[in-house]
């Protein structure tokens, strides 16, 4: 060997640096530094440095280190990324087919996590020493001040309500001194035994089950399929106990942060403090805080969007997933992944516990459950003994409303009597803005984006056209922009902005309040909407599936769907399932805490399978007609698929690299190929795709196949893209 000379020996480390290469570049370790695997470093690459983590230490490969640049930084007060999570960074980028960098990239979303807090300036009393001149003011700060800790001077004035003038004067004389403090003291942790509820005998059950699993080697996944309203959140606060108990930290996932409010009140109620949370919305200073502290362990609990299943916990023993069904849980990232899966892997490699909760269950998981692989638990009553509401169809062939009007009579009356008795209605519309498209009434041109084979929508509050693709928009113009005639455009079908102007034609006394994801003002109005609907301080709600999701509205008692077919029409072999869900979810937050509560769907499919399950209240059958259903094509949870998208500027070079690729697909009995086809988003940001999909048994390892396949085929080229999405979420 060449360098064989101990001389020249230098440690080398492979390192995955934040960049979509198949696996990890390697670095000279400088001298007089150690590094182990999951040392967090920073390393140069190309012309800038980025941050990364050691994955490997490489004493002898065969490379001269001369060659090698080194790596500019050691992070050695952060902690190594351990064992556990190194090993699901690895499984999450062999299952998604995903470069291992990009997903390490999850892992260090908060480079300002790597800096120690630098402290603060503090105030603390000098021990016997007193001012001159006593005045009530001084003597509130000194009595403030008894315990002897040290404050920040502004939260020390405030605490004693006096001005900070008065406590620089006893800084002035000697009797508070200025000490240095850690900016943020660690969190006070959670009281196991805070407040617990009195559990109903079948939520006491399923916490005795639930806790059992604990001591199960290996970890294991429970389902909790209770109805909308049975206590689910009661029941895994109890394993979140336990945990707690056994000194474990606990990840809960919830698929929408307008959700957390609610979540973090109650969480409080029963433990004592807030939980640490972790989504797109936390300003950089929190997240570098609760990143810090999850690593350190001063975190016991997070709740958090899908991304904080990377974050690098010291000691995690449990994850729950509630609204376990929710398509949030998987959305097209630079990595798609399901984490709602992912979650249950993390659980598996570190044999610990995940509960997976949802009033409806995916196919996935009732599937899952049925054959065993996880542990079911059910809850088929309300906690509170409430009713569960009422369901009617509202059939829009025999009794729809006027022209120009959305809301049938029948729901109109409904509304009308709910409001007089003083309670609130819910009008659902998974459709946000004022209209999904606008035309020319007299030369019939429509509004398209430029960039999507999309309709622009109509946001009437904002006065612009909306592509709810790529956020295109623009003014709604005065005339038409094909044939210039002026007050010809008409808006077709209904959002929710229309819907709450019928309202507020309707019911001008009432309070309305549209809740919809898109309205400015963000996620703090949303959060404080959802207050004021939660302590009733709204009559009539107009609202996007973000109400369907999981939250508690005391007062609500009449749930209206304004299009309950809305979700049905599309290709897709997931819409009975998906709608399904959404109507089930939706209606049931009707009624929940005292019963009494009503749902009508408005319909013009009666019959349809998804709609009459709703109807006859039968889960069970609609699930074993799905899961049939499922079986017989060979679709998940029994088959296997995969999504090949190919993406580019140029519409034909797109196709044909797609169908180049279609033929350098392996042979292969066991894989069924489809495609290319369109995708069913034609084009997005001005982006043409296609779509290949791939099918196989369960037992098929369909990620080697795809690797085979994808390493065959022609270099992509002329900004083409090519993306893997498993089990993705349209089929
Ligand atoms: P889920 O998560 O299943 O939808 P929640 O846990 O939100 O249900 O509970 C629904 C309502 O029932 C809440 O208002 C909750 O406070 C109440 N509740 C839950 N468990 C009990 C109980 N054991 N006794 C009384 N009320 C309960
Ligand atoms: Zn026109
Ligand atoms: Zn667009």
């Amino acid at each position: 060997m060449l360098f064989d000379d101990p001389n020249l020996q230098e440690t080398i480390a492979s390192v995955l640096v934040p960049v979509a290469v198949p696996g990890a570049y390697t670095y000279k370790v400088p001298a007089g530094q150690s590094v182990v695997p999951g040392t967090i470093v920073k390393v140069p690459l190309g012309p800038r440095e980025v941050i990364g983590a050691v994955w490997d230490i490489e004493p002898d490969a065969a490379i001269n280190p001369k060659k090698l640049k080194t790596i500019s930084r050691v992070y050695d007060t952060t902690p190594p990324l351990d064992r556990d999570l190194r090993r699901f960074v690895d499984w999450v980028a062999n299952w998604t087919l995903g470069a291992p960098g990009m997903v390490v990239r999850m892992v260090l979303r908060s480079e300002e996590a790597l800096e120690p807090e630098a402290p603060i300036a503090g105030v603390r009393r000098i021990e016997g020493a007193a001012p001159d001149r006593s005045t009530p003011a001084r003597q509130r700060v000194l009595a403030t001040m008894e315990d002897g800790f040290a404050w920040t001077r502004s939260g020390l004035a405030h605490a004693a309500g006096v001005s900070a003038s008065v406590i620089d004067g006893l800084i002035h004389q000697n009797v508070l001194e200025v000490v240095s403090m850690p900016a943020a003291p660690p969190p006070p942790k959670p009281q196991i035994d805070y407040a617990t509820k009195a559990l109903t005998p079948a939520q006491q059950a399923a916490v005795d089950g639930l806790i059992e699993t604990f001591d199960k080697t290996g970890g294991s996944v429970c389902l909790i399929d209770g109805v909308t309203g049975s206590g689910k959140t009661e029941v895994y606060f109890e394993a979140i106990a336990e945990a707690l108990r056994r000194e474990k930290q606990v990840l809960v996932l919830l698929p929408e942060i307008a959700l957390t409010e609610q979540f973090l009140r109650r969480f409080e109620q029963r433990f004592g403090v807030y939980p640490a949370e972790w989504h797109s919305e936390i300003t950089p200073k929190n997240r570098a805080r609760v990143w810090r502290g999850v690593a350190s362990g001063d975190v016991r609990v997070v709740i958090g969007a899908r991304s904080s299943l990377f974050l690098p916990f010291k000691e995690l023993g449990l994850i729950v997933v509630d609204e376990e069904h929710d398509a949030a849980f998987k959305q097209d990232d630079r990595v798609p992944y399901s984490a709602r899966d992912m979650a249950v892997v993390r659980g598996h490699l570190s044999k610990f516990p995940v509960i997976l909760a949802s009033a409806t269950p995916s196919v996935e998981s009732r599937v899952n459950a049925e054959l065993g692989r996880y542990e079911l638990f059910e809850l088929p009553e309300r906690a509170t003994g409430a009713a569960m509401p009422d369901l009617h169809v509202v059939d829009m062939r025999l009794s729809g409303p006027e022209r120009g009007r959305w809301l049938a009579p029948r729901l109109v009356h409904a509304i009308k009597d709910t409001f007089a008795a003083g309670d609130q209605s819910l009008l659902f519309l998974n459709r946000r803005g004022y209209a999904p498209l606008t035309l020319c009434r007299t030369c019939g041109h429509r509004f398209q984006c430029a960039h999507c084979s999309a309709w622009l929508v109509e946001h009437r509050f904002q006065k612009k056209l909306v592509c709810h693709h790529c956020g295109h928009f623009e003014k709604i113009p005065d005339a038409c922009p094909a044939c210039q005639s002026a007050d010809s455009l008409v808006a077709c079908g209904p959002g929710v902005e229309r819907i709450a102007e019928e309202v507020s034609d309707l019911f001008p006394q009432a309070r309305t309040l549209v809740l919809s994801s898109d309205l400015p003002g963000g996620p703090e109005r949303l959060k404080r909407e959802m207050k004021i609907v939660e302590e009733g301080g709204a009559d009539i709600i107009i609202g996007t599936q973000l109400v369907a999701k999981g939250h508690n509205f005391p007062k609500l008692k009449l749930v209206g769907v304004i299009d309950a077919d809305l979700g049905l029409a599309h290709g897709d072999p997931r819409a009975a399932e998906k709608t399904f869900q959404l109507l089930a979810q939706v209606t049931g937050r009707a009624g929940r805490v005292s019963g009494g509560g009503q749902g009508l769907l408005q319909t013009y499919n009666a019959d349809h399978p998804v709609i009459r399950a709703l109807m006859s209240g039968d889960k069970h059958a609609f699930y074993k007609a799905e899961v049939d259903a499922r079986r017989v094509a060979g679709l998940p949870p029994f088959g296997r698929l995969a999504a090949v998208i190919v993406s580019g500027p140029d519409r034909a070079f797109a196709e044909g690299y797609a169908r180049a690729l279609a033929r350098a697909a392996p042979n292969d009995a066991a894989v069924t190929l489809l495609g290319p086809a369109e995708a069913a988003l034609a084009m997005v940001r001005g982006r043409f795709r296609f779509r290949l999909l791939a099918m196989a048994p369960r037992q098929f390892d369909l990620q080697s196949y795809l690797r085979t396949w994808l390493g065959r085929g022609p270099k992509p080229t002329k900004g083409l893209r090519v993306q893997v999405d498993i089990d993705p979420q349209q089929f």
